[in-house]
């Protein structure tokens, strides 16, 4: 499977880069994972919207759904193609004031799920853990059926011990890593440098990709204080607009 990052501010959208949103694709099936600010742009860019064929969502904080509106404009003003199809759109249903409004006439079908879940979404089999913020937000461990290679997306979350289990042996790990080491307050809803680091070599994750990143100089300090605890062990990467991983 393909991973593309459309997007991976947390947040908000600065300097044009946009926020949470992931493209992941197995043969000719295409999954947008989030739908942050910036995503409908940046995913035409590199497919037509129309192709996708499915979205899922981790949670309803705008910088993870900014887009979804202007997506289902987007299919109900082609109708050319809602004829054919209508985009199901994943997201929990903890959060049914939200997840009523992923239905659109004409456009897009809200599908939901629970944390005891397992999913099959075209290629990929999805299982989730709820994690540590403010709402109801779903990490997501993607397993692809053909070749059993896993992707784990931590979504929003402060550092938690399950996490461990749930993301054994990924071959990529994608974490929330907006807080450098300096943030040392009681409650974090977001994982710093060290819990990031430390997560990806307790779970014996094979490449760590660091995002939900702030947008500023905490960058530099973050990818240092991870490569500090990583120590050469796993290759590590900042998340970036456009990046593609092989997975
Ligand atoms: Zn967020
Ligand atoms: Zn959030």
């Amino acid at each position: 499977m393909k991973l593309t990052i459309l997007g991976y501010l947390g947040g908000f959208p600065s300097h044009n880069i946009g926020t949470s949103s992931y493209l992941l694709e197995s043969a000719d099936f295409s999954l947008l994972i989030d739908c942050g600010s910036g995503a409908l742009i940046n995913l035409e860019k590199l497919k037509d919207p129309l192709s996708l064929d499915a979205v899922i969502l981790s949670h309803y904080h705008a910088d993870h759904i900014a887009d979804v509106g202007v997506l289902q404009y987007y299919w109900q003003l082609h109708p050319e193609h809602y004829k054919l199809k209508e985009l199901p759109i994943y997201g929990n249903t903890e959060d049914m004031d939200n997840f009523k409004k992923l239905d659109w006439p004409k456009s897009t079908q809200k599908m939901g799920f629970s944390a005891d879940d397992s999913l099959q979404i075209g290629p990929f089999e999805i299982s989730f853990l709820k994690t540590h913020h403010p709402v109801p937000t779903f990490a997501m461990r993607i397993v692809e059926t053909t070749t059993q290679k896993v992707l784990v997306f931590t979504a929003d979350t402060g550092y938690f011990d399950q996490l461990v289990d749930f993301c054994k042996d990924a071959d990529v790990l994608m974490t929330d890593t907006n807080f450098d080491n300096s943030n040392t307050s009681d409650v974090r809803w977001h994982m710093t440098a060290d819990e990031s680091a430390h997560l990806a070599l307790d779970s014996h994750a094979k490449r760590l990709i660091l995002t939900h990143l702030p947008d500023d100089q905490r960058l530099a300090k973050i990818k240092q204080e991870v490569a500090q605890v990583i120590n050469d062990q796993i290759r590590v990467q900042l998340a970036q607009e456009g990046l593609q991983i092989d997975i």
